[in-house]
Protein backbone atom coordinates (compact mmCIF):
# COMPACT_ATOMS: atom_id res chain seq x y z
CA UNK A 1 0.00 0.00 0.00
CA UNK A 2 1.01 3.48 -0.65
CA UNK A 3 -0.28 7.01 -0.56
CA UNK A 4 -0.95 9.55 -3.39
CA UNK A 5 -1.96 12.61 -4.43
CA UNK A 6 -3.77 14.54 -7.14
CA UNK A 7 -5.83 13.62 -9.95
CA UNK A 8 -3.75 10.77 -12.03
CA UNK A 9 -4.22 8.37 -8.95
CA UNK A 10 -7.60 9.62 -8.17
CA UNK A 11 -9.53 8.84 -11.13
CA UNK A 12 -7.67 5.94 -11.67
CA UNK A 13 -9.22 2.54 -11.09
CA UNK A 14 -7.24 -0.33 -9.80
CA UNK A 15 -6.86 -4.08 -11.86
CA UNK A 16 -8.54 -6.96 -10.69
CA UNK A 17 -6.58 -8.25 -7.38
CA UNK A 18 -4.95 -11.84 -7.98
CA UNK A 19 -6.95 -14.25 -6.21
CA UNK A 20 -9.72 -12.32 -4.90
CA UNK A 21 -12.09 -14.70 -6.51
CA UNK A 22 -11.26 -16.88 -4.08
CA UNK A 23 -11.44 -14.87 -1.13
CA UNK A 24 -14.21 -13.94 1.45
CA UNK A 25 -14.55 -11.11 3.86
CA UNK A 26 -15.88 -11.08 7.55
CA UNK A 27 -16.29 -7.80 9.30
CA UNK A 28 -16.92 -7.30 12.91
CA UNK A 29 -18.80 -4.24 13.74
CA UNK A 30 -21.44 -2.89 11.37
CA UNK A 31 -20.34 1.03 11.74
CA UNK A 32 -19.33 3.05 8.84
CA UNK A 33 -15.49 1.56 9.16
CA UNK A 34 -16.81 -1.57 8.28
CA UNK A 35 -19.37 -0.55 5.37
CA UNK A 36 -16.58 1.27 3.87
CA UNK A 37 -14.06 -1.47 4.06
CA UNK A 38 -17.31 -4.03 2.29
CA UNK A 39 -17.64 -1.29 -0.19
CA UNK A 40 -13.76 -1.01 -1.05
CA UNK A 41 -13.79 -4.70 -1.16
CA UNK A 42 -16.31 -4.24 -3.78
CA UNK A 43 -15.35 -1.33 -5.86
CA UNK A 44 -11.38 -1.22 -5.53
CA UNK A 45 -10.95 -5.04 -4.77
CA UNK A 46 -13.72 -6.24 -7.01
CA UNK A 47 -14.87 -9.14 -4.50
CA UNK A 48 -18.36 -10.24 -5.00
CA UNK A 49 -20.45 -8.58 -2.60
CA UNK A 50 -21.88 -12.17 -1.91
CA UNK A 51 -18.30 -13.04 -0.31
CA UNK A 52 -18.76 -10.50 2.37
CA UNK A 53 -20.24 -10.89 5.75
CA UNK A 54 -20.85 -7.91 8.54
CA UNK A 55 -21.29 -9.06 12.18
CA UNK A 56 -23.00 -6.24 13.71
CA UNK A 57 -23.92 -6.74 17.75
CA UNK A 58 -26.74 -4.82 17.80
CA UNK A 59 -30.31 -4.69 15.06
CA UNK A 60 -28.98 -0.92 13.82
CA UNK A 61 -26.73 -0.50 10.78
CA UNK A 62 -23.84 2.51 10.95
CA UNK A 63 -23.01 2.47 14.53
CA UNK A 64 -21.93 6.02 15.47
CA UNK A 65 -23.47 7.33 12.30
CA UNK A 66 -27.33 7.11 13.80
CA UNK A 67 -30.74 9.27 13.32
CA UNK A 68 -33.89 7.45 14.69
CA UNK A 69 -36.77 8.11 16.90
CA UNK A 70 -40.19 9.25 15.97
CA UNK A 71 -42.25 13.03 15.76
CA UNK A 72 -44.49 11.57 19.30
CA UNK A 73 -41.78 9.97 21.31
CA UNK A 74 -38.85 12.64 20.29
CA UNK A 75 -35.70 12.42 17.34
CA UNK A 76 -32.74 11.14 18.39
CA UNK A 77 -29.08 11.93 17.46
CA UNK A 78 -26.35 10.81 19.50
CA UNK A 79 -24.04 13.82 17.18
CA UNK A 80 -23.72 15.76 14.24
CA UNK A 81 -21.27 15.41 11.98
CA UNK A 82 -18.84 18.94 11.15
CA UNK A 83 -17.25 17.67 7.58
CA UNK A 84 -15.12 19.30 5.54
CA UNK A 85 -13.96 19.08 1.66
CA UNK A 86 -10.69 17.55 2.74
CA UNK A 87 -11.70 14.56 4.09
CA UNK A 88 -9.81 12.96 1.03
CA UNK A 89 -10.90 8.75 1.91
CA UNK A 90 -14.65 9.42 2.95
CA UNK A 91 -15.53 11.36 -0.46
CA UNK A 92 -13.53 8.77 -2.49
CA UNK A 93 -16.09 6.20 -0.71
CA UNK A 94 -19.18 8.28 -1.46
CA UNK A 95 -18.34 9.57 -5.41
CA UNK A 96 -19.73 6.11 -5.96
CA UNK A 97 -22.03 5.39 -3.37
CA UNK A 98 -25.26 6.91 -5.12
CA UNK A 99 -27.71 9.69 -3.31
CA UNK A 100 -31.32 8.45 -2.44
CA UNK A 101 -32.46 11.61 -2.44
CA UNK A 102 -31.66 13.43 -6.39
CA UNK A 103 -31.81 10.21 -9.04
CA UNK A 104 -28.39 9.86 -11.23
CA UNK A 105 -26.68 12.04 -8.80
CA UNK A 106 -23.95 10.27 -6.25
CA UNK A 107 -23.90 11.27 -2.26
CA UNK A 108 -20.84 13.14 -3.23
CA UNK A 109 -22.71 15.34 -5.56
CA UNK A 110 -25.87 15.73 -3.54
CA UNK A 111 -23.21 17.14 -0.33
CA UNK A 112 -21.80 19.47 -3.18
CA UNK A 113 -24.38 20.80 -4.55
CA UNK A 114 -26.25 21.05 -1.15
CA UNK A 115 -23.17 23.28 0.30
CA UNK A 116 -22.13 25.27 -2.94
CA UNK A 117 -25.89 26.62 -3.07
CA UNK A 118 -26.47 27.13 0.91
CA UNK A 119 -22.66 27.28 2.31
CA UNK A 120 -22.19 26.93 5.68
CA UNK A 121 -21.00 29.95 8.09
CA UNK A 122 -22.31 31.08 11.90
CA UNK A 123 -23.81 34.33 12.81
CA UNK A 124 -23.36 33.79 16.33
CA UNK A 125 -20.67 31.44 18.05
CA UNK A 126 -21.40 31.82 21.87
CA UNK A 127 -23.78 33.48 24.34
CA UNK A 128 -23.07 34.52 28.04
CA UNK A 129 -25.25 36.22 30.84
CA UNK A 130 -28.67 34.14 29.14
CA UNK A 131 -28.57 34.46 25.94
CA UNK A 132 -26.43 38.07 25.48
CA UNK A 133 -24.16 38.09 22.70
CA UNK A 134 -20.80 38.63 24.32
CA UNK A 135 -19.05 39.67 20.64
CA UNK A 136 -16.03 37.28 20.84
CA UNK A 137 -16.17 37.95 17.51
CA UNK A 138 -13.17 36.22 15.03
CA UNK A 139 -10.77 37.16 17.96
CA UNK A 140 -8.32 34.15 19.21
CA UNK A 141 -7.30 36.57 21.97
CA UNK A 142 -3.90 34.24 22.53
CA UNK A 143 -0.95 35.71 24.04
CA UNK A 144 2.56 35.95 23.00
CA UNK A 145 3.03 32.64 25.62
CA UNK A 146 0.02 31.02 24.07
CA UNK A 147 0.99 31.76 20.18
CA UNK A 148 4.26 29.94 21.21
CA UNK A 149 2.75 26.62 22.93
CA UNK A 150 0.65 26.13 19.53
CA UNK A 151 4.15 26.40 17.19
CA UNK A 152 5.83 24.74 19.95
CA UNK A 153 3.27 21.93 19.49
CA UNK A 154 3.04 21.59 16.01
CA UNK A 155 7.42 21.34 15.81
CA UNK A 156 7.66 18.75 18.39
CA UNK A 157 8.32 15.00 17.44
CA UNK A 158 5.57 12.91 17.95
CA UNK A 159 7.49 10.64 20.44
CA UNK A 160 7.76 13.84 22.99
CA UNK A 161 4.39 13.74 23.62
CA UNK A 162 4.18 9.84 24.08
CA UNK A 163 1.48 9.87 27.32
CA UNK A 164 1.59 13.24 27.59
CA UNK A 165 -1.30 15.49 28.71
CA UNK A 166 -2.09 19.05 27.02
CA UNK A 167 -1.98 20.84 30.14
CA UNK A 168 1.64 19.29 30.27
CA UNK A 169 2.93 21.49 27.34
CA UNK A 170 0.35 24.18 26.89
CA UNK A 171 0.08 27.46 29.33
CA UNK A 172 -2.29 29.04 31.76
CA UNK A 173 -2.44 31.43 28.77
CA UNK A 174 -3.15 29.47 26.21
CA UNK A 175 -6.27 27.63 28.14
CA UNK A 176 -7.54 31.46 28.75
CA UNK A 177 -8.00 32.49 25.39
CA UNK A 178 -10.81 32.42 23.00
CA UNK A 179 -8.72 29.60 20.88
CA UNK A 180 -9.03 26.82 23.68
CA UNK A 181 -12.69 27.93 23.78
CA UNK A 182 -13.51 27.12 20.00
CA UNK A 183 -11.18 24.62 20.07
CA UNK A 184 -12.45 22.49 22.82
CA UNK A 185 -15.95 23.02 22.46
CA UNK A 186 -16.07 22.09 18.67
CA UNK A 187 -13.56 18.97 18.80
CA UNK A 188 -14.72 18.14 22.30
CA UNK A 189 -11.27 18.33 23.97
CA UNK A 190 -10.41 18.21 27.32
CA UNK A 191 -7.28 20.10 29.15
CA UNK A 192 -6.30 15.93 30.48
CA UNK A 193 -6.55 14.76 26.99
CA UNK A 194 -3.98 14.04 24.49
CA UNK A 195 -1.16 16.42 23.14
CA UNK A 196 -0.12 13.79 20.79
CA UNK A 197 -3.34 13.95 19.32
CA UNK A 198 -4.17 17.71 19.92
CA UNK A 199 -0.56 18.11 17.60
CA UNK A 200 -2.10 16.26 15.18
CA UNK A 201 -5.49 17.65 15.12
CA UNK A 202 -3.53 21.40 14.66
CA UNK A 203 -1.76 19.75 11.98
CA UNK A 204 -4.64 17.85 9.98
CA UNK A 205 -6.63 21.04 10.74
CA UNK A 206 -4.57 24.38 10.14
CA UNK A 207 -6.47 25.36 6.85
CA UNK A 208 -9.48 25.53 9.65
CA UNK A 209 -8.42 27.81 11.64
CA UNK A 210 -10.15 30.93 9.99
CA UNK A 211 -13.08 28.97 10.47
CA UNK A 212 -12.85 28.14 13.94
CA UNK A 213 -14.73 31.45 15.28
CA UNK A 214 -17.64 30.92 12.39
CA UNK A 215 -17.44 27.46 11.14
CA UNK A 216 -17.30 28.83 7.66
CA UNK A 217 -14.65 25.78 6.56
CA UNK A 218 -17.45 23.46 7.58
CA UNK A 219 -20.25 21.44 5.55
CA UNK A 220 -22.87 19.84 6.63
CA UNK A 221 -25.32 16.97 5.74
CA UNK A 222 -29.30 17.67 4.37
CA UNK A 223 -30.48 15.03 7.28
CA UNK A 224 -29.30 13.38 10.14
CA UNK A 225 -26.44 11.45 9.23
CA UNK A 226 -28.06 7.84 9.22
CA UNK A 227 -30.47 8.97 6.41
CA UNK A 228 -27.86 11.23 4.59
CA UNK A 229 -24.82 8.54 5.20
CA UNK A 230 -25.30 5.14 6.39
CA UNK A 231 -28.34 4.38 4.37
CA UNK A 232 -27.11 5.18 1.00
CA UNK A 233 -24.13 3.23 1.88
CA UNK A 234 -26.37 -0.11 3.40
CA UNK A 235 -28.79 -0.16 0.63
CA UNK A 236 -25.54 -0.33 -2.05
CA UNK A 237 -23.99 -2.40 -0.49
CA UNK A 238 -27.28 -4.93 0.31
CA UNK A 239 -28.04 -4.13 -3.84
CA UNK A 240 -24.16 -5.70 -4.24
CA UNK A 241 -25.12 -9.10 -2.30
CA UNK A 242 -23.46 -8.21 1.06
CA UNK A 243 -25.25 -10.09 4.01
CA UNK A 244 -25.12 -8.04 7.31
CA UNK A 245 -25.74 -10.03 10.12
CA UNK A 246 -27.44 -8.21 13.45
CA UNK A 247 -27.95 -9.29 16.75
CA UNK A 248 -24.73 -10.63 16.57
CA UNK A 249 -22.19 -10.29 19.63
CA UNK A 250 -18.41 -11.23 18.18
CA UNK A 251 -16.98 -12.53 21.93
CA UNK A 252 -13.45 -13.36 19.94
CA UNK A 253 -11.28 -13.63 17.11
CA UNK A 254 -8.42 -16.68 17.76
CA UNK A 255 -5.25 -16.23 15.88
CA UNK A 256 -2.86 -18.80 15.60
CA UNK A 257 0.27 -16.97 16.17
CA UNK A 258 4.02 -17.73 14.97
CA UNK A 259 7.41 -15.93 14.46
CA UNK A 260 6.94 -14.48 11.31
CA UNK A 261 2.99 -15.61 10.66
CA UNK A 262 -0.58 -14.28 12.42
CA UNK A 263 -3.37 -15.37 11.35
CA UNK A 264 -7.05 -14.87 11.88
CA UNK A 265 -8.43 -18.73 12.53
CA UNK A 266 -12.13 -18.46 14.24
CA UNK A 267 -14.24 -16.26 15.07
CA UNK A 268 -16.80 -16.39 18.14
CA UNK A 269 -19.93 -15.17 17.98
CA UNK A 270 -23.41 -14.94 20.73
CA UNK A 271 -25.99 -14.66 17.87
CA UNK A 272 -29.36 -13.78 19.13
CA UNK A 273 -28.38 -15.35 22.87
CA UNK A 274 -26.87 -18.63 20.63
CA UNK A 275 -23.48 -19.29 20.58
CA UNK A 276 -21.72 -19.62 17.25
CA UNK A 277 -18.92 -18.81 14.65
CA UNK A 278 -16.98 -19.43 11.60
CA UNK A 279 -13.60 -21.02 11.02
CA UNK A 280 -11.57 -18.93 8.86
CA UNK A 281 -8.82 -19.78 6.63
CA UNK A 282 -5.86 -17.97 4.98
CA UNK A 283 -8.44 -16.73 2.06
CA UNK A 284 -10.64 -15.31 3.99
CA UNK A 285 -10.06 -11.49 5.57
CA UNK A 286 -10.67 -10.61 8.54
CA UNK A 287 -11.71 -6.77 9.28
CA UNK A 288 -12.28 -5.87 13.10
CA UNK A 289 -13.24 -2.41 14.57
CA UNK A 290 -12.03 -2.31 18.17
CA UNK A 291 -12.90 -0.26 20.52
CA UNK A 292 -16.33 1.93 19.96
CA UNK A 293 -17.18 5.43 20.88
CA UNK A 294 -20.65 4.88 21.59
CA UNK A 295 -20.16 1.69 23.44
CA UNK A 296 -22.33 1.60 26.16
CA UNK A 297 -24.37 4.84 25.36
CA UNK A 298 -27.86 5.07 26.73
CA UNK A 299 -30.60 7.16 26.31
CA UNK A 300 -33.16 8.70 28.61
CA UNK A 301 -36.30 10.16 28.09
CA UNK A 302 -37.98 13.37 28.79
CA UNK A 303 -38.71 12.16 32.27
CA UNK A 304 -35.69 9.64 32.93
CA UNK A 305 -31.84 10.30 32.96
CA UNK A 306 -29.88 8.43 30.79
CA UNK A 307 -27.40 6.08 32.98
CA UNK A 308 -23.95 6.64 32.77
CA UNK A 309 -22.95 2.89 32.47
CA UNK A 310 -19.24 2.73 32.37
CA UNK A 311 -18.19 -0.87 33.13
CA UNK A 312 -16.48 -2.66 30.07
CA UNK A 313 -19.24 -6.01 29.51
CA UNK A 314 -19.23 -8.99 28.06
CA UNK A 315 -19.53 -9.21 24.31
CA UNK A 316 -19.14 -5.43 23.76
CA UNK A 317 -16.37 -3.55 21.81
CA UNK A 318 -13.58 -3.35 24.80
CA UNK A 319 -14.25 -7.07 25.56
CA UNK A 320 -13.86 -8.20 22.36
CA UNK A 321 -10.73 -6.30 22.34
CA UNK A 322 -9.50 -7.41 25.49
CA UNK A 323 -9.90 -11.03 24.32
CA UNK A 324 -7.77 -10.07 20.87
CA UNK A 325 -4.80 -8.44 22.62
CA UNK A 326 -4.10 -10.79 25.25
CA UNK A 327 -3.13 -12.94 21.96
CA UNK A 328 -0.29 -11.21 20.84
CA UNK A 329 1.08 -7.78 22.11
CA UNK A 330 1.12 -5.88 18.35
CA UNK A 331 -3.02 -5.69 18.85
CA UNK A 332 -2.81 -3.00 21.13
CA UNK A 333 -3.98 -2.17 24.95
CA UNK A 334 -7.51 -1.46 25.07
CA UNK A 335 -6.96 -0.39 28.86
CA UNK A 336 -5.52 2.74 28.28
CA UNK A 337 -8.86 3.73 26.28
CA UNK A 338 -11.56 1.85 27.80
CA UNK A 339 -10.78 2.48 32.01
CA UNK A 340 -11.35 6.29 32.71
CA UNK A 341 -14.74 6.86 31.86
CA UNK A 342 -14.87 9.74 33.97
CA UNK A 343 -11.96 11.87 31.73
CA UNK A 344 -13.78 10.38 28.27
CA UNK A 345 -16.91 11.08 29.10
CA UNK A 346 -19.58 13.86 28.17
CA UNK A 347 -23.39 13.81 27.49
CA UNK A 348 -25.61 15.34 24.53
CA UNK A 349 -29.65 15.90 24.24
CA UNK A 350 -31.73 15.88 21.18
CA UNK A 351 -34.54 18.27 21.51
CA UNK A 352 -37.41 17.84 19.48
CA UNK A 353 -39.69 21.50 19.83
CA UNK A 354 -43.27 21.46 19.47
CA UNK A 355 -44.65 24.64 18.80
CA UNK A 356 -43.15 28.69 18.66
CA UNK A 357 -42.72 29.26 21.68
CA UNK A 358 -38.81 27.62 22.29
CA UNK A 359 -38.02 28.52 18.72
CA UNK A 360 -38.48 32.56 18.91
CA UNK A 361 -35.41 32.58 21.43
CA UNK A 362 -33.48 30.22 19.26
CA UNK A 363 -34.21 32.37 16.29
CA UNK A 364 -32.97 35.50 17.92
CA UNK A 365 -29.43 33.71 18.47
CA UNK A 366 -29.25 32.31 15.55
CA UNK A 367 -30.01 35.46 13.52
CA UNK A 368 -32.05 33.08 10.77
CA UNK A 369 -34.97 31.44 10.41
CA UNK A 370 -35.31 27.99 11.81
CA UNK A 371 -37.73 26.40 8.77
CA UNK A 372 -36.40 27.50 5.64
CA UNK A 373 -33.90 24.28 4.39
CA UNK A 374 -31.09 26.16 4.87
CA UNK A 375 -28.30 26.44 7.38
CA UNK A 376 -29.71 27.62 10.71
CA UNK A 377 -27.51 28.15 13.31
CA UNK A 378 -24.61 27.31 11.31
CA UNK A 379 -22.58 25.27 13.84
CA UNK A 380 -22.49 24.85 17.50
CA UNK A 381 -23.80 27.78 19.72
CA UNK A 382 -21.84 27.77 22.97
CA UNK A 383 -23.32 29.11 26.00
CA UNK A 384 -19.27 30.29 27.72
CA UNK A 385 -20.61 30.77 30.91
CA UNK A 386 -22.28 27.61 31.35
CA UNK A 387 -21.01 25.57 34.32
CA UNK A 388 -21.43 22.31 32.12
CA UNK A 389 -20.12 23.99 28.92
CA UNK A 390 -23.15 23.48 26.92
CA UNK A 391 -23.81 24.17 23.65
CA UNK A 392 -26.64 23.82 20.52
CA UNK A 393 -26.80 23.57 17.23
CA UNK A 394 -30.01 23.21 14.51
CA UNK A 395 -28.71 21.85 11.73
CA UNK A 396 -30.82 22.70 8.40
CA UNK A 397 -34.79 21.94 8.92
CA UNK A 398 -36.49 19.04 8.41
CA UNK A 399 -33.41 16.82 10.32
CA UNK A 400 -35.30 13.98 9.32
CA UNK A 401 -37.04 13.59 6.29
CA UNK A 402 -40.39 12.91 7.83
CA UNK A 403 -40.02 15.65 10.60
CA UNK A 404 -43.19 17.50 10.86
CA UNK A 405 -43.38 20.81 9.53
CA UNK A 406 -44.26 21.88 13.13
CA UNK A 407 -41.05 20.73 15.02
CA UNK A 408 -37.43 21.74 15.17
CA UNK A 409 -34.60 19.31 15.98
CA UNK A 410 -31.63 20.37 18.23
CA UNK A 411 -28.43 18.81 19.27
CA UNK A 412 -27.25 19.99 22.60
CA UNK A 413 -24.13 18.49 24.48
CA UNK A 414 -22.33 19.07 27.73
CA UNK A 415 -18.69 18.71 28.16
CA UNK A 416 -18.94 18.78 32.08
CA UNK A 417 -21.80 16.28 33.40
CA UNK A 418 -20.51 16.01 37.23
CA UNK A 419 -21.32 19.47 38.39
CA UNK A 420 -24.36 21.90 39.36
CA UNK A 421 -26.21 23.33 36.10
CA UNK A 422 -26.45 27.26 36.86
CA UNK A 423 -30.66 27.05 36.91
CA UNK A 424 -31.11 23.12 37.52
CA UNK A 425 -28.49 22.80 40.69
CA UNK A 426 -28.04 19.32 39.02
CA UNK A 427 -25.54 16.95 37.06
CA UNK A 428 -26.25 16.98 33.72
CA UNK A 429 -25.85 12.82 34.02
CA UNK A 430 -28.75 12.87 36.90
CA UNK A 431 -31.14 15.36 34.87
CA UNK A 432 -34.07 14.39 32.96
CA UNK A 433 -34.48 15.50 29.03
CA UNK A 434 -36.88 17.99 30.76
CA UNK A 435 -34.62 19.24 33.15
CA UNK A 436 -31.59 19.51 30.69
CA UNK A 437 -34.42 21.67 28.47
CA UNK A 438 -34.67 23.77 31.31
CA UNK A 439 -30.97 24.66 31.70
CA UNK A 440 -30.46 25.01 27.84
CA UNK A 441 -33.74 27.50 28.27
CA UNK A 442 -32.09 29.49 30.63
CA UNK A 443 -28.97 29.65 29.06
CA UNK A 444 -30.94 31.51 26.26
CA UNK A 445 -32.70 34.32 27.89
CA UNK A 446 -35.78 32.91 28.12
CA UNK A 447 -37.18 34.58 31.47
CA UNK A 448 -36.79 32.61 34.52
CA UNK A 449 -40.89 32.33 35.24
CA UNK A 450 -41.56 31.01 31.89
CA UNK A 451 -38.83 28.10 31.51
CA UNK A 452 -40.49 25.35 33.27
CA UNK A 453 -43.56 25.55 31.58
CA UNK A 454 -41.77 26.24 28.17
CA UNK A 455 -39.53 23.05 28.63
CA UNK A 456 -42.22 20.74 30.26
CA UNK A 457 -45.17 21.27 27.30
CA UNK A 458 -42.91 23.06 24.45
CA UNK A 459 -40.34 20.03 23.74
CA UNK A 460 -39.21 16.60 23.99
CA UNK A 461 -36.23 15.97 24.81
CA UNK A 462 -34.03 12.43 24.95
CA UNK A 463 -30.79 12.85 26.97
CA UNK A 464 -28.18 10.01 25.55
CA UNK A 465 -24.75 9.36 27.74
CA UNK A 466 -21.87 8.42 26.36
CA UNK A 467 -19.34 7.36 28.52
CA UNK A 468 -16.92 6.53 26.00
CA UNK A 469 -16.97 9.19 23.54
CA UNK A 470 -13.67 10.28 23.43
CA UNK A 471 -11.84 7.33 24.73
CA UNK A 472 -9.37 7.87 21.95
CA UNK A 473 -8.71 11.29 23.23
CA UNK A 474 -6.91 9.29 26.38
CA UNK A 475 -3.29 9.96 26.33
CA UNK A 476 -1.40 7.44 24.39
CA UNK A 477 1.99 5.83 23.32
CA UNK A 478 3.05 3.88 20.51
CA UNK A 479 1.69 0.36 20.55
CA UNK A 480 -1.33 1.35 22.76
CA UNK A 481 -3.32 1.08 19.33
CA UNK A 482 -2.63 -1.71 16.59
CA UNK A 483 -1.56 -1.39 13.01
CA UNK A 484 -4.15 -1.55 10.96
CA UNK A 485 -2.16 -4.19 9.52
CA UNK A 486 0.48 -5.27 12.31
CA UNK A 487 3.36 -6.73 11.05
CA UNK A 488 3.37 -10.64 9.83
CA UNK A 489 -0.29 -10.46 9.37
CA UNK A 490 -1.45 -12.65 7.19
CA UNK A 491 -5.37 -12.22 6.79
CA UNK A 492 -6.59 -9.71 9.28
CA UNK A 493 -7.33 -6.13 9.93
CA UNK A 494 -7.78 -3.44 12.45
CA UNK A 495 -10.21 -0.40 11.31
CA UNK A 496 -11.78 2.62 13.18
CA UNK A 497 -11.18 4.99 15.97
CA UNK A 498 -8.60 2.55 17.13
CA UNK A 499 -6.16 1.48 14.49
CA UNK A 500 -3.05 3.62 14.18
CA UNK A 501 -2.70 5.28 10.97
CA UNK A 502 0.01 7.77 9.72
CA UNK A 503 -0.87 11.21 10.62
CA UNK A 504 -4.22 11.71 10.23
CA UNK A 505 -6.30 12.12 13.36
CA UNK A 506 -9.29 10.26 15.08
CA UNK A 507 -12.92 11.13 15.67
CA UNK A 508 -13.62 11.53 12.09
CA UNK A 509 -15.79 9.95 9.76
CA UNK A 510 -12.93 10.54 7.91
CA UNK A 511 -10.80 8.27 10.27
CA UNK A 512 -13.13 5.08 10.11
CA UNK A 513 -13.08 5.36 6.15
CA UNK A 514 -8.73 5.69 5.74
CA UNK A 515 -8.47 2.85 8.15
CA UNK A 516 -10.69 0.90 6.21
CA UNK A 517 -9.56 2.21 3.05
CA UNK A 518 -5.50 1.29 4.12
CA UNK A 519 -6.87 -2.24 5.65
CA UNK A 520 -8.89 -3.38 2.49
CA UNK A 521 -5.75 -2.20 0.18
CA UNK A 522 -3.25 -4.15 2.22
CA UNK A 523 -4.43 -7.21 2.58
CA UNK A 524 -6.08 -7.18 -1.04
CA UNK A 525 -2.77 -5.49 -2.61
CA UNK A 526 -5.16 -3.17 -4.32
CA UNK A 527 -2.53 -1.54 -6.57
CA UNK A 528 -3.94 1.75 -6.53
CA UNK A 529 -2.99 4.80 -4.32
CA UNK A 530 -4.80 5.59 -0.78
CA UNK A 531 -5.36 9.53 -0.83
CA UNK A 532 -3.03 11.06 1.34
CA UNK A 533 -3.53 12.75 4.23
CA UNK A 534 -4.90 16.52 3.23
CA UNK A 535 -1.55 18.70 3.37
CA UNK A 536 -2.48 21.81 4.45
CA UNK A 537 0.18 21.56 7.11
CA UNK A 538 2.98 21.46 4.32
CA UNK A 539 1.95 24.22 2.46
CA UNK A 540 3.32 27.60 3.76
CA UNK A 541 0.52 29.67 2.47
CA UNK A 542 -1.84 28.27 4.97
CA UNK A 543 1.33 28.55 7.49
CA UNK A 544 1.51 32.09 6.38
CA UNK A 545 -2.17 32.73 6.73
CA UNK A 546 -3.07 30.48 9.92
CA UNK A 547 -0.10 33.02 11.61
CA UNK A 548 -1.60 36.02 10.89
CA UNK A 549 -5.05 34.49 12.11
CA UNK A 550 -3.55 33.24 15.66
CA UNK A 551 -1.91 36.74 16.03
CA UNK A 552 -5.48 38.29 15.56
CA UNK A 553 -4.27 40.45 12.83
CA UNK A 554 -1.72 41.83 14.24
CA UNK A 555 1.08 42.51 12.35
CA UNK A 556 4.71 40.64 12.58
CA UNK A 557 7.57 43.03 12.91
CA UNK A 558 10.52 42.23 10.98
CA UNK A 559 14.13 42.85 12.04
CA UNK A 560 15.74 45.48 10.33
CA UNK A 561 18.30 43.69 9.35
CA UNK A 562 15.85 40.93 7.35
CA UNK A 563 13.67 43.99 6.14
CA UNK A 564 15.53 44.40 2.66
CA UNK A 565 16.01 40.73 2.10
CA UNK A 566 12.03 40.22 2.68
CA UNK A 567 11.34 43.12 0.95
CA UNK A 568 13.03 42.12 -2.34
CA UNK A 569 11.76 38.56 -2.72
CA UNK A 570 8.63 36.44 -3.15
CA UNK A 571 8.86 35.73 0.83
CA UNK A 572 7.97 39.46 1.35
CA UNK A 573 5.39 39.61 -1.44
CA UNK A 574 3.22 36.42 0.05
CA UNK A 575 3.82 37.90 3.71
CA UNK A 576 2.24 40.82 2.74
CA UNK A 577 -0.40 39.18 1.14
CA UNK A 578 -1.67 36.58 3.91
CA UNK A 579 -1.29 39.70 6.46
CA UNK A 580 1.67 38.31 8.13
CA UNK A 581 3.66 41.69 7.81
C1 LIG B 1 -21.60 12.55 19.25
C2 LIG B 1 -20.70 12.33 18.07
C3 LIG B 1 -20.23 13.42 17.36
C4 LIG B 1 -19.39 13.23 16.27
N1 LIG B 1 -18.97 14.31 15.55
C5 LIG B 1 -18.26 14.11 14.42
C6 LIG B 1 -17.95 15.19 13.57
O1 LIG B 1 -18.29 16.33 13.88
N2 LIG B 1 -17.28 14.95 12.41
C7 LIG B 1 -16.89 13.69 12.05
O2 LIG B 1 -16.33 13.52 10.96
N3 LIG B 1 -17.14 12.65 12.87
C8 LIG B 1 -17.81 12.83 14.02
N4 LIG B 1 -18.10 11.77 14.84
C9 LIG B 1 -17.34 10.53 14.64
C10 LIG B 1 -17.87 9.54 13.65
O3 LIG B 1 -19.26 9.51 13.63
C11 LIG B 1 -17.34 8.17 14.11
O4 LIG B 1 -15.96 8.28 14.30
C12 LIG B 1 -17.58 7.06 13.15
O5 LIG B 1 -18.93 7.03 12.76
C13 LIG B 1 -17.17 5.75 13.82
O6 LIG B 1 -17.40 4.65 12.99
P1 LIG B 1 -16.73 3.26 13.30
O7 LIG B 1 -17.29 2.25 12.38
O8 LIG B 1 -15.27 3.41 13.30
O9 LIG B 1 -17.14 2.90 14.80
P2 LIG B 1 -18.60 2.76 15.45
O10 LIG B 1 -19.55 3.66 14.81
O11 LIG B 1 -18.35 2.87 16.91
O12 LIG B 1 -19.04 1.29 15.07
C14 LIG B 1 -18.71 0.16 15.82
C15 LIG B 1 -19.81 -0.87 15.60
O13 LIG B 1 -19.40 -2.10 16.20
C16 LIG B 1 -20.51 -2.69 16.86
N5 LIG B 1 -19.97 -3.58 17.89
C17 LIG B 1 -19.44 -3.25 19.09
N6 LIG B 1 -19.03 -4.38 19.72
C18 LIG B 1 -19.31 -5.41 18.91
C19 LIG B 1 -19.14 -6.82 19.00
N7 LIG B 1 -18.58 -7.39 20.07
N8 LIG B 1 -19.55 -7.59 17.97
C20 LIG B 1 -20.12 -7.04 16.86
N9 LIG B 1 -20.32 -5.71 16.73
C21 LIG B 1 -19.91 -4.92 17.73
C22 LIG B 1 -21.27 -1.49 17.41
O14 LIG B 1 -22.61 -1.84 17.68
C23 LIG B 1 -21.12 -0.49 16.27
O15 LIG B 1 -22.15 -0.62 15.34
C24 LIG B 1 -18.98 11.92 15.91
C25 LIG B 1 -19.47 10.84 16.62
C26 LIG B 1 -20.33 11.02 17.68
C27 LIG B 1 -20.85 9.82 18.41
Amino acid sequence: MYHSKGNYEAFARPQKPAGVDKKSAYLVGGGLASLAAAAFLIRDGQMAGERITILEASSMDGGALDGAGDEHTGWLIRGGREMESAFECLWDLYRSIPSLEIEGASVLDEFYWLNKADPNFSLQRTTENQGADPATGKTFTLDHRGRKDIVKLVLALPEKLYDKRIDEVMSHAFFASNFWLYWRTMFAFEQWHSALEMKLYVQRFIHQIAGLPDFSTLKFTKYNQYESLTLPLVTWLLAHGVTIQHNTKVMNVEFDIAPQCKCASRIEWIKDGVVGGVDITENDLVFVTNGSLVENADWGDHKTAAKFLPEVRDGGSWHLWRNIASQDTSFGRPDKFCTSPEQTQWESATVTTLDERIPVYMEKIAKRGMRTGCVVTGGIVTAKDSSWLMSWTVNRQPHFSDQPDNQTVVWVYGLFTDVPGDYVKKSMRDCSGEEITQEWLYHMGVPKDDIKMMAASGAITRPCMMPFITAFFMPRTKGDRPEVVPEHAVNFAFIGQFAETSRDCVFTTECSVRTAMEGVYQLLNVDRGVPEVFGSIYDVRELMKSTALLRDGKKLPIPSFAKRYVKRTIIGRMLEEYGVI
